[in-house]
């Protein structure tokens, strides 16, 4: 079959695929089992990659990232994502330091962005309490102004990054009054933080290479300039505005995916034999992998159609939504049924499709649940 190529990559990607590919093939894969029996990635490889100047490459330069947009970002997601990298949250640190391109204030902007594009900071977005998933709106940890500083207290769960981040995109409640509009973000070093405390890193299905926490806040004060933007009872706003570039990163981790597992599972059935032949020749193989290849290019065909309505800054909630509910649940089915080819190899460990199968359950769940997301379309209608 013809090789495949997005309709937005041109000669600059391509050469800058190449390199993060050899980075990923270098600095990553070797060190993957590690990653997953520590439950952690090495911070030297956030450094690493900020030097190679792979993280942050959607941001200005003027803030220290790499003046490209978000198909440059792109290309790192789905180097990553269709080897089964799913250790390495280059996603929420993205997003986080979106946050405070879009709604920081200069002084911030310069303050973290350039520490976060290097590496020397690692991002995580601390939104999730116990009591708080889909309802954002039920968040308790407080922020209680006290002169110069806030004092935070409560706790968060589930935060992708969370033992090893040392910059949190926190939301707080800054005003018990008013669901909705007392939420603020503070952006909280965590460095020798009187009070703060990383909990349990978190016993999880798949994605055992990431170090998905608990985070606790005891009378931590932060200073008053770590308000996002300056003003209070922003949060939700924020939040809202951000959304369809979060969805998106997980539609399109979703998608190339997809394609790894399947280019795994081609190539595996062409080896393993059965019955004096190759798998690959019966026509249930045969079949099974026609409809999972249509399923993975239709989903892709319309990612990047994401992707270039949110470079031209066209990307709504709604469409970010759709991408982000069908692509997963696509994602979930397709991989099952790569695994099924690959028989009880397929259900061990050492085999690619079966970590991509454990790790891609979650993405029904996490950046909104999928049930959230027909909310969201559904009202729009
Ligand atoms: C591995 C992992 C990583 C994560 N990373 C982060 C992170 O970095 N930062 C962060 O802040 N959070 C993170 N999360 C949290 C994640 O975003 C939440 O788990 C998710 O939003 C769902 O919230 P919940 O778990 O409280 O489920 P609940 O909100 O309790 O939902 C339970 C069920 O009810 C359904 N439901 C809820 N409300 C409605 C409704 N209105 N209509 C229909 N159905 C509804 C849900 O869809 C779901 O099926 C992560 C979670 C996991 C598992």
């Amino acid at each position: 079959m013809k090789p495949f190529e997005s309709t937005w990559m041109d000669d600059d990607l391509r050469m800058l695929r190449e390199a993060v590919s050899r980075f990923v093939e270098t600095e990553m894969l070797p060190h993957e089992a590690r990653w997953r029996a520590q439950h952690r990635v090495d911070r030297e490889t956030w450094q690493s990659a900020g030097q190679a100047g792979f993280l942050l490459m959607d941001v200005p330069v003027e803030y220290g990232g790499g003046g490209g947009d978000f198909r440059h970002e792109a290309v790192l997601y789905e180097e990553t994502a269709r080897r089964g990298i799913s250790g390495f949250g280059q996603g929420v640190h993205s997003i986080a330091a979106h946050y405070v391109l879009n709604y920081g204030t200069e002084q911030q902007k310069r303050r973290w962005l350039p520490r976060m594009a290097s590496g020397e900071l690692i991002g995580a977005i601390a939104m999730t309490e116990p009591g708080a998933g889909s309802d954002l709106k039920g968040i308790r940890t407080k922020a209680v102004r006290d002169g110069d500083h806030y004092v935070i207290n409560g706790s968060k769960i589930f935060i992708t990054n969370g033992a090893i981040a040392t910059i949190l995109m926190l939301v707080v409640r800054t005003d018990a009054s008013d669901r909705s509009r007392g939420l603020s973000i503070l952006m909280v070093e965590t460095g020798d933080l009187p009070g703060y405390r990383v909990g349990r890193v978190l016993d999880k299905m798949g994605l055992t290479a990431q170090d998905t926490a608990e985070l606790f806040f005891e009378d931590v004060r932060v200073p008053v300039g770590s308000l996002l933007g300056g003003e209070e009872g922003k949060g939700m706003h924020q939040l809202m505005g951000d959304l369809p570039y979060e969805r998106l990163t997980i539609a399109l981790g979703g998608v190339a995916a997809m394609e790894g597992a399947v280019a795994e599972t081609v190539r595996y059935v062409k080896e393993r034999k059965a019955f004096g032949q190759a798998i690959g020749e019966f026509q249930n193989t045969r079949f099974k992998l026609a409809e999972v290849t249509t399923v993975t290019r239709v989903a892709r065909t319309f990612v990047d159609r994401c992707i270039e309505q949110l470079v031209a800054g066209t990307l709504d909630t709604e469409t970010a939504a759709m991408a982000k509910w069908w692509v997963t649940d696509m994602q979930q089915q397709v991989i099952d049924e790569c695994l099924q080819l690959h028989g009880g190899y397929g259900y061990m460990n050492e085999y690619l499709v079966c970590r991509m199968f454990a790790d891609s359950r979650v993405q029904r769940i996490y950046g909104g649940t999928n049930e959230i997301m027909k909310e969201l379309i559904s009202r729009a209608l």
